[in-house]
Formats: structure tokens, sequence, C-alpha cells
């Protein structure tokens, strides 16, 4: 029961300072952040864990520090950027893409059976996973909320074009739109075309134009960002 009494003690402590029912203002009185609802509960949830002895709670730091500083479109960014500016790993990366990215130090959890897809004059590609949220986290990060919701899951495939519109991507008639649906075997990164006007640039420069948008496909990479 000790664990209960600790969690009804946090909670109550949390409700008690907070004046107006909003839990995710800052209580300047005891100067104490409330968190969210939902973190609330995922401490709540920490703590029940932990006290039951389920979880060793330095096994979790290194969990949250990767997806706090170490997954993210950056990381997919660099990928993009080295594959404009290095001929041997864009081959390498079109032929094995968890491979190549691992070069970078890329991988982990969510990143196994990577496939790159290539944007040309004539293909545009876009990513959805139609089941469920499948993304590659290493190289992406965590998915948006949009990505997971139904009306993205079930437009892409039906009306790729229109969904493209709606981000403010319109793809000629001309240009074959190729939709991949992801599953856990299998997660894509699209590599967009590298803007005209960014021959000199560096590496880093480049990484610094790609967005996340772009590497899903509901996005154009910018000469300018
Ligand atoms: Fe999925």
């Amino acid at each position: 029961m000790r664990f209960q009494i600790r969690i009804l003690g946090f909670a109550l402590s949390a409700v008690a300072g907070c004046d107006g029912g909003d839990d995710n203002r800052a209580m300047s009185r005891n100067h104490v952040t409330v968190p969210t609802g939902a973190a609330l509960r995922v401490k709540a949830l920490e703590a029940i864990l932990e006290e039951k002895g389920l979880i060793d709670p330095a096994a979790l730091d290194p969990i949250v520090d990767m997806y706090e500083n170490k997954v993210g479109p950056r990381n997919g960014a660099r990928v993009v950027a080295k594959a404009w500016t290095d001929a041997a790993f864009r081959k390498r990366l079109f032929e094995d893409a968890t491979a190549a990215v691992a070069e970078l130090g890329y991988g982990g959890p969510e990143g196994g059976y990577l496939v790159a897809v290539e944007n040309t004059a004539k293909v545009h590609n876009l990513v959805v996973c139609t089941l469920c949220s499948c993304y590659p986290w290493p190289v992406l990060g965590l998915p948006p909320v949009w990505y997971k919701s139904f009306a993205y899951r079930s437009r892409a495939v039906r009306d790729p074009r229109g969904v493209l519109k709606e981000f403010g991507v319109e793809i000629p008639e001309s240009v074959e739109v190729r939709v991949w649906d992801s599953s856990a075997e299998q997660r894509y990164i699209v590599i967009p075309m590298r803007p005209k006007g960014t021959e000199q640039m560096s590496a880093a420069q480049l990484a610094e134009l790609v967005t996340r948008d772009s590497m899903i496909g509901v996005g154009l990479v910018k000469a300018h960002a």
C-alpha cells in the first residue's frame, strides 16, 4: 500500500497547489511546476513500477536521454546532406540504409530495416503507416501527431496528391507519386531533391535546409530555410 499512498499524496499535492484546476500552470506559490495531465500519469506509473521493483530508475535515464537528446530529424537531415555530397555514401544508402545510417552512429529501436527512397524530377515519394504509426525513430525522432491520425493514414494512400496539396506541396501530373506503407519490418526515409543554388554549400549547411516533413515526403527542401 505504500506506493498507493505515495501516488495519492503526489496527486493531492498537485491538485491542492493548483488554484484553478489547470495542471499545466506553474505554481508560483510554492515554486513547484505541476506536470501536464499525461506527464503526471507517467510519473505516477513510473513511481509504482519503481516501488514494485519492476524497473530500475538508473536504466530509464539512458532511454530518456536518447529520446530527448540523441534521436530526431536532425539526424536524418545529416543523412540527407551526406547523400547529397558523398556519392559513395549515397550508393551505400540506397543499397542498405540501415547499414549506411549506422556509419553515422544512428540506429537502435525502430531503426531496423530502413529503406531510403529518392525523390527525382520524375518521382515523388510519400511515406505513411496505414496500420499504425511505424516510423524510423533513429533518423526522424518520434512521429508527429498527424502522421498517426486516421485521416492521414487513410487519405495518404487514397488521395496522395490531395494530401500533399494540404501540406502546400503541389506535384505536377507529369511526376509520379509513390506511396510507401511502413511496417514494423520496413521503415522509410525520403531523400528529397537537393535544391538548385546550393552547389557551394557544405554538408553542415545543407543539413540545416532539410526538414522533417521533406524526409516523410510531405515537404520539399528549399534553398533558403
Ligand atoms: Fe505502424
